[in-house]
């Protein structure tokens, strides 16, 4: 495998003297496989250099455009992009689904007549689109395994699979709990992970050859940044060290961040993989850097096999248990948003009523109520084999990792903080919504 970085910088484009070494365009990387398979990931700015590159090369082409999602630093080069203007190429963009578009309108929303002179309908090249949801897809002989990231719309992360090697690509991501592991543990495990989110989220790194991660924020922004769906290089080491990962690429560099604060962030990260006894090996993504993977024949055994798209829960009502009416207000209007039924229970006690009464698809439920609290209504829901499964979010004031480890011993689905950006809940909401396990 060949992995080629066109653009590094995350939020806005950047060019100029502040950022010649790391780059300034945004989020853009080329990935081909020994047989010759062609992914793109992500469409930012960096996508008008390589469409350069690829113009050059023999037509017609085929390859695949892994989306991560539909911000505009992932797809503002999307109409810019030289070979989908030619005839006989062949392009398949796999992202996950839209809220109340599909992935196609969106892209063609950038190319309105207002905003661009040419159509999506008038480029020459037949151009795909496929919505995927949590699952492993295949591309001929190539596997690839999405995740849901936690980001402030509905986001993807890629692990690609060719010939034993492995690059899993994750662009815009937030740590699910501040800290990784629990306090005061030396020599931590998989199980000391305080949050199932980060638990996961190593899961889906493990092994891999070459991680490629979002690191945006120094420590102190990351402090001012909580829900803006960015981490910070700590983070990366941290995880990528618990997945036993060989090599981290940083990326998706914060656009105030000049060449010199992203080596130092480089450095640091390096000396904090060091300080944990790994070999992990970290780099700064770069513009126009490559990184070459060697591929073995006998490659991991392909056992997984294509699931169609779960679709959109539009549908859906979701309980909202909750004793501060202006919350229940707030969050019922975010959550309306996407077209959701909104049912609420103000104590414990009435919510398990209504959740008796409604069958919610998903109930957000706060720990302190009165009659009965949210661990109370947990745990009768989840010693009744009807509720078993039913995804519950904890959504509460409560941030300490006593909070967070006891929820989900006690069964929650998931654990968010108050205040939550409401970008960030709908993302998470959706997230579940559309995968339940
Ligand atoms: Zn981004
Ligand atoms: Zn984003």
């Amino acid at each position: 495998m060949r992995i080629r970085f066109w653009g590094t910088r995350g939020s806005i484009p950047t060019p100029g003297p502040r950022t010649l070494r790391y780059g300034g365009n945004t989020a853009c990387v080329e990935l081909r496989t020994d047989d010759g398979h062609f992914f793109i990931l992500d469409c930012g700015t960096g996508l008008f250099e390589l469409g350069r590159e690829l113009a050059g090369e023999s037509q017609p082409m085929v390859g695949s455009i892994l989306l991560s999602h539909t911000h505009w630093d992932h797809t503002q080069g999307f109409a810019f992009f030289g070979p989908a203007y030619r005839k006989g190429n062949v392009f398949t963009v796999y992202a996950a689904p839209g809220v109340d578009r599909s992935l196609s309108d969106v892209l063609a929303q950038q190319m309105d007549y207002l905003n661009f002179p040419i159509s999506l309908e008038e480029r020459g090249a037949a151009v795909k689109y496929e919505e995927v949801g949590e699952e492993t897809f295949g591309v001929d002989n190539v596997r690839v395994r999405t995740q849901y990231l936690n980001h402030t719309v509905l986001t993807l992360g890629f692990r690609i699979m060719s010939g034993g090697a492995s690059v899993v690509y994750v662009a815009d991501h937030e740590p699910f709990s501040p800290g990784l592991y629990r306090s005061g543990v030396t020599d931590p495990t998989l199980a000391d992970i305080v949050h199932a989110g980060d638990r996961k989220h190593v899961d889906f790194l493990r092994d891999a050859d070459l991680v490629i991660h979002d690191a945006q924020f120094t420590e102190a922004e990351f402090e001012r940044r909580h829900n803006w769906g960015h981490g910070t290089a700590e983070y990366v080491v941290d995880v990528c060290v618990a997945a036993g990962v060989t090599e981290v690429a940083l990326f998706h560099h914060d656009p105030d961040h000049d060449d010199a604060l992203v080596e130092r962030i480089e450095w640091d990260a390096q000396e904090r993989a060091r300080a944990r006894g790994s070999n992990l090996r970290v780099v700064a993504a770069a513009e126009g850097m490559v990184i070459n993977l060697p591929e073995s024949a006998d490659g991991e055994p392909g056992d997984e096999t294509w699931h169609p798209s779960t679709g959109r829960p539009a549908q859906a009502r979701i309980l909202v248990a909750d004793d501060e009416p202006g919350l229940v207000q707030v969050v019922g209007a975010v959550l309306a948003k996407d077209g959701y039924e909104i049912l609420v229970a103000r104590d414990g006690e009435e919510a398990l009523e209504v959740i008796r009464r409604e069958h919610p698809d998903l109930i957000l439920l706060d720990v302190m109520m009165p009659k009965l609290d949210g661990y109370g209504v947990l745990r009768e829901l989840r010693a009744t084999p009807e509720f078993r499964d039913v995804p519950v979010i904890m959504l509460t004031a409560r941030v300490g990792e006593e909070d967070i480890v006891r929820s989900f011993e006690g069964g929650v689905t998931d654990y968010i903080s108050k205040p939550a950006a409401p970008s960030l809940l709908r993302s998470r909401v959706r997230r579940w919504l559309l995968s339940q396990e």
